[in-house]
C-alpha cells in the first residue's frame, strides 16, 4: 500500500486560484485527491488543470474576510463532492507599513483573513471531520510564525496565531482521529512576493540569506501538502514543517 495515496479523498483548499494555493491543489490531485478549489476569484485554470489529472474538482465561491461563508463552504463542498477529508487554510494577506504608523484597518484585514476565517473554517470542518472521525488539516503559516520581520505587525500576529492554533486543535483532536498540522513557506515566488523578487537589493539580501541560493517555487511546497494529508502522516500531530531552502537553519 501507498502510505502517501490520496485517492477517494476530497481535500478543501482555499485561495487556490493561483500561487501556493494551486500548487497545492495540484499536488494534491496528483495523489489522488479531489479538489474544492474556494476562493473570491474564480478558479478554472486550477479546476481544469485538476480535471486533467483525471480528478474531480469544483469551485466554491466564498470571500474568507469574513466568517460568513465558512459553514457554506463545508456544506457546498459535500453536495458537490461528497466528502470532506482535508482542509487546507492557504488563502492569506500581507499589509507592508512601520509599525508605529499601522492602522486598525490593516490590522484588521489581515487578522480577519489569515486568523479568524483560518479558525473558524477549521472549527466547521473539524466537526465534520471529527463526527466521522478521521480528517486532517493544514494550515500554511509563514518564516514569521517563528520570526517577528519588519513593517508587517497583523502578518506576524496573525502567522504567529496560525501557529499556535495549530498546536492547540492537534491537542484537542489528536484522540479523536484528526490531524492538524502546518507548513510554513520560506520565500516562494508568486505574485504576492513578485515587488522583493524585483527589487534588486532586497533580491540580493533574500538570496545570499537563503543557504539553498533560490526562491522557492510554489511546486516545492507540494510534497509536504501531500505527506500531511496522507496516512503517512497520521502520527504527526501539531508540527509546523519549514519549507524553506534551509533559512531558518541560518
Ligand atoms: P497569493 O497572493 O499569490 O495568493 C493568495 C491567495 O489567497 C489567492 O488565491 C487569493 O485570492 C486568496 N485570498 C486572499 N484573500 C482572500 C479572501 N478574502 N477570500 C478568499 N481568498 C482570499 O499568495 P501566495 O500564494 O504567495 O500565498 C499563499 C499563502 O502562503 C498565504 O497564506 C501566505 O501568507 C502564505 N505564505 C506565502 C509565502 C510566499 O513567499 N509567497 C511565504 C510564507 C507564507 P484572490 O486571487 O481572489 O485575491
Amino acid at each position: 500500500m501507498n502510505p502517501f495515496d490520496l485517492s477517494g479523498k476530497v481535500a478543501v483548499v482555499t485561495g487556490a486560484n493561483t500561487g501556493i494555493g494551486q500548487a497545492l491543489a495540484l499536488a494534491l490531485a496528483g495523489a489522488g485527491a479531489d479538489v474544492a478549489a474556494v476562493g473570491r476569484s474564480p478558479a478554472d485554470e486550477t479546476v481544469a488543470q485538476v480535471r486533467a489529472l483525471g480528478r474531480r474538482a469544483a469551485f466554491v465561491a466564498a470571500d474568507l474576510s469574513t466568517i460568513e461563508p465558512v459553514g457554506r463552504v463545508v456544506d457546498e463542498t459535500l453536495e458537490k463532492l461528497g466528502r470532506l477529508d482535508v482542509l487546507v487554510n492557504n488563502a492569506g494577506i500581507i499589509r507592508r507599513a512601520d509599525a508605529v504608523d499601522f492602522t486598525e484597518e490593516d490590522w484588521d484585514a489581515v487578522v480577519d483573513t489569515n486568523l479568524k476565517s483560518v479558525f473558524f473554517l477549521t472549527q466547521a470542518a473539524g466537526r465534520h471531520m471529527l463526527a466521522r472521525g478521521s480528517g486532517k488539516v493544514i494550515n500554511i503559516a509563514s518564516m514569521l510564525t517563528f520570526q517577528g520581520g519588519i513593517r508587517v505587525p497583523s502578518y506576524t500576529a496573525s502567522k504567529s496565531g496560525v501557529g499556535g492554533l495549530t498546536k492547540l486543535l492537534a491537542n484537542e483532536w489528536a484522540a479523536r482521529g484528526v490531524q492538524v498540522n502546518a507548513i510554513a513557506p520560506g520565500y516562494i515566488a508568486t505574485n504576492n512576493t513578485a515587488a522583493l523578487q524585483a527589487d534588486e537589493v532586497r533580491n540580493k539580501a533574500i538570496l545570499d540569506r537563503i543557504p539553498a541560493g533560490r526562491w522557492g517555487d510554489p511546486s516545492d511546497l507540494g510534497g509536504a501538502a501531500v505527506f500531511l494529508a496522507s496516512p503517512a502522516s497520521d502520527y504527526v500531530n501539531g508540527h509546523i514543517l519549514a519549507v524553506d531552502g534551509g533559512w531558518l537553519a541560518r
